[in-house]
């Protein structure tokens, strides 16, 4: 039995922090793991941005809410849950991915959760776990699954890595040329075409 593992930002929904970066006007929110591979450090950066521009957790959810997949994802994903178990794995966060998963048809979600307070200041984020990715697909893997996993960027390597099938999905070229190891696909007909591919090995 297989297990399909895809990355949400950049693979089903454009970067959500780029589109909160568009809607705000603030520029510095454009960093992603593209542009800075430490998860944490890029956390951070963004959690000070917030705070020095005053928003909350319910500014946020009104961008998020305008976020909406890129076109054919709903379709992509409906074709996958037909055929195989699909679990994405994300490092955004709840908060943000729930509206989404609405418009994607609730595939499950594995991701991180943002802890706001009383005022809705967001004052702290809590990954699961480090390296969330790459566990869930070795965790699978202890349950006698085979994983094929497609992601875009750096924060996908380690479940690229451990998955039995790692693809990269319009990855950018820093990406590509850092880890030439993984095939590239650009299109949806072309992950899905490796995906099954690599299925029937
Ligand atoms: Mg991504």
């Amino acid at each position: 039995m297989k297990i399909v593992c895809l990355d949400l930002e950049g693979v089903l929904v454009p970067e959500i922090w780029v589109g909160l970066a568009e809607r705000t006007g603030i520029e510095e929110l454009r960093a992603t793991t593209r542009d800075v591979p430490d998860y944490d450090q890029l956390m951070r950066q963004r959690l000070r941005i917030l705070h020095r521009h005053g928003l909350g957790m319910e500014a946020l959810r009104e961008v998020i809410d305008s976020v909406s997949p890129f076109p054919g994802a709903r379709e992509f994903v409906d074709w996958f849950r037909e055929r195989y178990q699909l679990v994405i794995l994300s490092d955004t966060f709840y908060e943000f991915g729930r509206p989404i998963m609405r418009q994607l048809g609730w595939p499950t979600l594995f991701c991180h959760e943002l802890e706001a307070d009383a005022d809705g200041r967001i004052v702290d984020y809590h990954l699961r776990m480090p390296d969330h990715k790459r566990a869930a697909v070795a965790a699978f893997q202890q349950l006698n699954f085979r994983v094929t996993a497609a992601g875009d960027s750096y924060n996908d390597v380690g479940m690229l890595s451990q998955a039995e099938t790692g693809i990269l999905f319009a990855p950018p070229q820093n990406v590509v040329d850092d880890f030439p190891q993984f095939p590239v696909t650009r299109d949806y007909e072309a992950l899905r075409n490796a995906i099954e591919a690599a299925s029937s090995e």
